[in-house]
């Protein structure tokens, strides 16, 4: 490129090929995540990126191996007002340390109100099923201080999904045997108008009954607003492992989802806009 005066052609046919470059990089992403059995395969998330499948019928425009996975600069957005709010009069601390980094940097989420579909369990009685969304609901809600939520009823256009099933079984690193997991929350990327975004998928236990529902409900919501690890310390919602007497969310896990939000993240931002400067 150097020397060479860039033609608006030339520009744009630089940046389809980087664009082109970048949705590859999230197909190979996605098709890692789908390893593991998941929602989609199920046919229960059936809303697959529309834009990466369009991307990877385009004939490819130079034979030239492509370049690293070049997601969206991170950079942090605005702090929702809600946050914004919360003050910590008891001065807690947090846990933002053991909260991990992941491709897009922190999963931070940037379109309010986050929409959440509960769906119905169909393998119970009609009486058992209205009582467990009901028990998800609340729990999910009690977040609601925090981030403005929405519970939606079309599944197709939420942003985070709730369903009654058993996670797959997980084998843990030191022994052979696999270990039954009461929850389970992942998310996958796509691309909305170019612009990268995620959608969380929870799995909660059909084990989970009563407190343990609230709590795991609770925890599991924790995670799929972007409190990507585990609290040490068993008062805080976010704890890594189930207690006997579930605690509320506590100042230290909004401490720690406040600093989450004032991070970067490649999220909400769109694809290619790096190269424009
Ligand atoms: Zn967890």
């Amino acid at each position: 490129m150097s020397g060479k005066p860039l033609t608006t052609k030339s520009i744009l046919r630089l940046i389809t090929a980087l664009v082109l470059v970048i949705g590859t990089g999230l197909l190979a992403i996605f098709t890692n995540l789908q390893n593991k059995p998941t929602l989609a395969e199920n046919g229960i998330l059936t809303n697959t990126p529309e834009n990466a499948q369009d991307l990877r019928k385009t004939p490819p425009l130079s034979p030239s191996p492509p370049p690293p996975l070049l997601p969206p600069s991170p950079r942090p957005h605005p702090l929702p007002p809600t946050l914004v709010q919360w003050k910590d009069s008891t001065n807690s601390g947090d846990y933002f340390s053991q909260v991990k980094l992941t491709e897009v940097c922190y999963l931070v989420w940037s379109q309010f109100p986050i929409r959440i579909y509960v769906e119905t369990p169909k393998e119970i009685s009609k009486e058992q099923a209205k009582t467990w969304v009901n028990t998800v609901i609340q729990a999910v809600q009690e977040w609601n201080v925090y981030l403005p939520l929405e519970v939606v009823k079309q599944p197709e256009v939420a942003n985070i999904t709730i369903v009654r099933k058993a996670p797959p079984l997980q084998k843990s690193p030191n022994s052979n045997i696999p270990r039954a997991r009461s929850a389970q929350t992942t998310y996958k990327l796509y691309t909305n108008n170019k612009v990268l975004s995620h959608r969380f998928t929870i799995l909660l236990s059909p084990t989970q009954t009563g407190n343990y529902l609230t709590a795991a409900a609770r925890h599991e919501f924790g995670h799929a607003l972007g409190i990507w690890g585990h609290s040490p310390l068993p008062s805080d919602a976010l704890y890594f492992s189930q207690v006997r007497n579930p605690p509320p969310i506590s100042a230290r896990d909004v401490n720690t989802l406040k600093r989450v939000y004032e991070q970067p993240t490649s999220l909400g931002w769109s694809l290619g806009e790096k190269y424009q400067n």
